[in-house]
């Protein structure tokens, strides 16, 4: 309940628009008596009596009440539908807004196709329960007092009578309303595990098609399709057995009116036969009106079961903890000198019994270049994901120009970096698009000097729109080494005083790899580098190198100080793990 109350908070926010919509609504419901009304007078005094101008008069009063109430039906739907795409457009920005909010352990454990969900499907499930909510509740209620009100102004008796299934319909209701919840989670549930089993699919489709898994991922799609469907029916089985029996119900109650009504027509003695039977059957029309809310609500209560399983998953996100110091902490002094100090430092991913790092030192003066090495799962990414504060450190001390980076507000620390991953990422978007992430207001001769810098300038000019060609999802439509001299361009845009590098271990072409190893040479010029690398030419020119094993520093030191200690590092070169070979 209280996830269906937290959904109605957003009402507030247009409170003239519910109460207009809400007033429609409530117009429309007062006019549904018209008729009944004016059927009893007809047959039960008009018809009888032979008075024919009162019957055209009626006519008109029907004939207005139905337009009346059409008309405000009209306005009601437009006043809905805007309503409606308001709340929803709300709550996704909301959601979004927090989604771009949380730490990076949070999207560690959660599926991309799980995410998509929520914010696109279960919205709309969750905002049903607010239009419907005040559209069908609010006004079934109103139409069931109302009418219920008038079936016992017209014979207390007879409503008595024909109501008596309705405590049986509330039970019958409170019962399927304990056990719905399970049904629609379990429904969100695998309809969710489908979303993200395609969306992982279709961002794997080459290795599908390369290890001809065609076969074996239609399987396994169509298990998890049938899981939806298993979970749909499951459902619908629920509901067969309910609203059929509802129905009964209602149906019930119709019986009992016309028993009990024509009992009464044939055998009291108030006014004449001809006016009781008029009173029954205008009784009987209004009945109808009453059961008709009663089967909207029940529908109702469908959609609002559904719509609290979908409130809950978008809740989950809303009420996530947010990264720290988004918002607070102190401002980076500028200039940005870019001394780094790993003092100690301890870390760990998960509740593994050993730490992914463990007591780390590292010291970069302003402008040194840092290499890492070591293999893989070592920990050197971590320690560039511990320095944007992706994660925060755990034990020790990290500091950036002499401050701790935890007083750090966190857009000024990571406005002082740039960081180049191992595949460059490009959004689906022009070149200017592209760049202009690393700067929004950057001329176009700023972002061909940019390309220029980062030896993309020549290929960028050859596309027939230059700057607007548009690079395709995940920058498919280029190649490795354009994307990533277009990745560098967006650093060297950005001009951070700090640069973090995952040196691609991606093979490009000898040539493709002197112009990247260029244009990174012409990036770290006069900035603090950490780089991860892999080519013997970084780790040669770097000023300090740390060799890195299960998340400690093993040794440090310059290329030819390692090189003569001949230790682990003399090691990996002799590998050739760190690649080229070239070493002599
Ligand atoms: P390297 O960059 O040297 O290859 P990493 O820093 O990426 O190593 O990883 C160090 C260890 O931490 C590895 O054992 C890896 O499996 C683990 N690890 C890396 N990222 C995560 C993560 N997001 N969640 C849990 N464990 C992780």
């Amino acid at each position: 309940m209280k996830t269906v109350l937290r959904i109605f908070v957003y009402l507030r926010r247009y409170p003239a628009l519910a109460i207009a919509q809400l007033t429609c609504a409530i117009l429309m419901t007062v006019l549904v008596i018209v008729f009944p009304d004016q059927v009893g007078k007809v047959t039960g005094d008009y018809i009888p009596n032979g008075n024919i101008d009162a019957l055209w008069i009626s006519v008109f009063i029907m004939a207005g009440a139905f337009l009346a109430t059409n008309l405000f039906n009209a306005i009601r739907i437009i006043l809905n539908n805007t309503f409606e795409q308001k709340v929803i457009f709300d709550i996704r920005s909301d959601l979004y807004a927090k989604i771009q909010r949380l730490p990076m352990r949070w999207f560690d454990n959660k599926r991309t196709g799980d995410v998509m969900t929520r914010v696109t499907e279960d919205v709309t499930a969750m905002e049903r329960v607010l239009i419907d909510g005040i559209e069908q509740g609010v006004v079934a209620t109103l139409q069931l007092l109302v009418v219920g009100g008038f079936l016992f102004f017209q014979n207390p008796a007879l409503a008595a009578v024909s109501m008596i299934p309705i405590p049986l319909l509330a039970v019958g209701a409170l019962i399927y309303t304990r056990k719905a919840p399970d049904r629609h989670r379990r429904v969100r549930r695998v309809t969710s595990s489908m979303n993200s089993l395609l969306h992982d699919n279709l961002d794997g489709i080459q290795q599908i098609k390369a290890f001809t898994r065609e076969e074996a991922e239609l399987t396994r799609f169509n298990k998890s399709s049938n899981a939806v469907r298993d979970a749909t029916l499951h459902l619908m089985k629920a509901w067969a057995a309910y609203n059929p029996s509802m129905e009964f119900l209602r149906n019930i109650g119709y019986v009992l009116a016309v028993g009990y009504g024509g009992y009464w027509v044939i055998t009291s003695g108030d006014g004449t036969l001809e006016s009781r039977g008029g009173v029954l059957t205008a009784f009987l029309v209004t009945l109808s009106l009453f059961y008709e809310p009663v089967n909207r609500l029940n529908q109702l209560n469908q959609i609002v079961q559904g719509g609290r399983a979908a409130g809950e998953r978008v809740f989950e996100i809303i009420d996530a903890d947010e990264e720290p110091d988004l918002d607070e902490g102190e401002l980076l002094p500028r200039p940005v000198k870019g001394n780094v100090v790993f003092n100690g430092v301890t870390f760990s991913y998960g509740d593994e019994e050993s730490p992914t790092l463990l007591g780390v030192d590292i010291q970069a003066e302003a402008g040194q270049t840092i290499a890492l090495v070591g293999q893989t799962g070592a920990g050197k990414s971590t320690i560039i994901n511990l320095l944007t504060r992706f994660y925060e450190y755990e034990g020790g001390k990290i500091s950036l120009d002499g401050i701790d980076i935890r007083d750090l507000k966190k857009s000024s620390l990571r406005g002082a970096m740039g960081y180049v991953t191992q595949e460059s990422f490009l959004f689906n978007g022009t070149v200017r698009e592209n760049l202009e992430i690393a700067k929004p207001d950057a001329t176009d001769d700023e972002m061909w000097a940019a390309l220029r810098a980062a030896n993309a300038e020549s290929f960028v000019r050859e596309f027939s729109k230059d700057l607007e060609t548009n690079v395709g999802e995940r920058g498919v439509k280029l190649s490795v080494g354009e994307k990533q001299r277009i990745a560098i361009s967006r650093v060297i845009l950005k001009n951070p005083p700090l640069l973090l590098l995952d040196e691609a271990t991606a093979s490009v072409d000898t040539e493709t790899e002197k112009l990247i190893q260029d244009a990174l040479e012409t990036l770290m010029t006069n900035r603090t580098s950490f780089v991860i690398a892999h080519r013997l030419s970084t780790v040669r020119n770097a000023d300090r190198i740390y060799v890195m094993d299960h998340g400690k520093v093993i040794e440090e030191g310059t290329h030819d100080e390692l090189l003569a200690r001949d230790g682990q590092y003399a090691l990996l070169c002799r590998k050739s793990l760190i690649a080229e070979g070239e070493l002599s």
